[in-house]
């Protein structure tokens, strides 16, 4: 559809307000390929999406047309009880919704109904679904490269994953990977802050207390956790509990203590470790098939951008909000607190950038985004160091 037709359109109807919007959106949206009208050229129209537009400002907007209604489908893949993290899925749905007008809807689905938990992308990449709402480093498998879409072990914290997404080249990176490797874009749509490290049945001092551990991990924090001697499951949320319970596992992580309490891990295992060095700030994404995508007026491409970028500030904030007094609920019913050792921390660290070099030594496109992804951090360390830390390691150090 024509912007011109869209704005003609729009005017008529409940869209004026979208459109008006839409364009101040378009330009706060640093990933798109937004060209910014020049200041001396005050006829033309905010551009939503690129594309030059020549429609005069002040052309009044005629009667009959509209943006299409549609319905797509939203494989994810969390329980619908987490409102955390499937909130995610159903906040993109949400805003999209009314964004459009109620003309483009969308139906977050919960893991199992259109595809397994950890098979969202394969069904988006495959067009059977036209999207998903899923956490990228669960198709390592395909390809190392889909962990940095979701996080590394000893990367980055949430604010600085948003920082290497949107400011500094991470996402474009990805957008060119995936739309290559999987026929998919994808929109950080989520973020759950740094996570906990996991529910044990026993303690874990040393590594040796790590050594034939079974453990339910994703990502390539499974994989370091598999360098220190520890065998590797990747559960879906849903099954985590009965998989505890049975003794099918050892040890199991999730999220942190709002997810974690209400799946019910407290019940089965006593000592609850932080930090999850493996996911210091993971962001969940939408994957949306390429060519469903490409189908999408401008208007919905940006809409579903902007809906996004809600999901991903909204679902960190109820995190936030929800973890502290879950965590006080956890210790007040018997949960043990127990932080990683520094030898343990020191060994995961180790393995985990022996496993970069590994991957980055067989896969070109790894390298290239490792490279890019360890120069950046290395910089915001250090500038976080200065300003983040030295705040917080003083404020924090007076909190029992
Ligand atoms: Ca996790």
């Amino acid at each position: 559809m024509k912007r011109r037709e869209f704005l003609r359109g729009a005017g008529a109807g409940l869209l004026g307000g979208v459109a008006l919007s839409l364009g101040a959106c378009a330009t706060a949206v640093p990933n798109a390929p937004t060209a910014v009208p020049a200041a001396n050229a005050p006829t033309t129209a905010p551009a939503t999406g690129g594309e030059p537009t020549t429609a005069p400002a002040a052309q009044p907007p005629a009667q009959g047309t509209a943006l299409p209604a549609l319905e797509w489908q939203m494989a994810t893949s969390w329980p619908v009880s987490l409102d955390t993290i499937f909130g995610g899925a159903q906040t993109v749905a949400d805003r999209v919704s009314s964004l459009s007008g109620g003309k483009f809807k969308i139906t977050p689905r919960a893991a199992g109904e259109l595809a397994k938990a950890t098979e969202v992308l394969d069904v988006v990449s495959s067009g059977a679904v036209e999207m998903g709402h899923t956490a990228s480093y669960y198709y390592i498998g395909k390809s190392d490269v889909c962990a940095f879409g979701t996080a590394l072990p000893f990367g980055l914290n949430a604010q600085q994953q948003n920082a290497w997404l949107y400011e500094g080249g991470g996402l474009s990176a990805l957008q060119e990977f995936n739309a290559k490797k999987f026929n998919i874009i994808q929109f950080p749509a989520g973020n759950t802050g740094v996570q906990m490290g996991g529910w044990f049945r026993k303690e874990i001092n040393t590594t040796d207390d790590l050594k034939g551990l079974k453990m339910r991990i994703p990502g390539l924090g499974g994989k370091v956790m598999a360098k220190l001697g520890v065998t590797v499951q990747v559960i879906p949320g849903g099954e985590i509990f009965q998989a505890l319970q049975t003794g099918a596992v050892d040890a199991a992580e999730w999220v942190g203590p709002y997810d974690d309490e209400k799946l019910g891990f407290n019940k089965v295992a006593q000592f609850y470790y932080y930090p999850g060095w493996w996911e210091p700030g993971p962001t969940l994404e939408i994957e949306i098939n390429m060519d469903k995508w490409n189908e999408l007026p401008k208007e919905y491409q940006e809409i579903i951008k902007a809906a996004a970028f809600e999901a991903n500030i909204t679902m960190l904030a109820r995190y936030d909000a929800k973890n502290v007094a879950s965590l006080k609920k956890l210790v007040d019913s018997g949960t043990q607190l127990k932080p990683y050792s520094p030898a343990i921390m020191e060994a995961a660290e180790k393995a985990a950038f022996q496993l970069y070099d590994e991957s980055a030594a067989k896969d070109a496109d790894f390298k290239r985004i490792y490279e890019s992804w360890k120069e950046f951090r290395t910089g915001i360390y250090g500038w976080h160091k200065i300003n983040e830390a030295g705040f917080t390691n003083f404020v924090f150090a007076k909190v029992s």
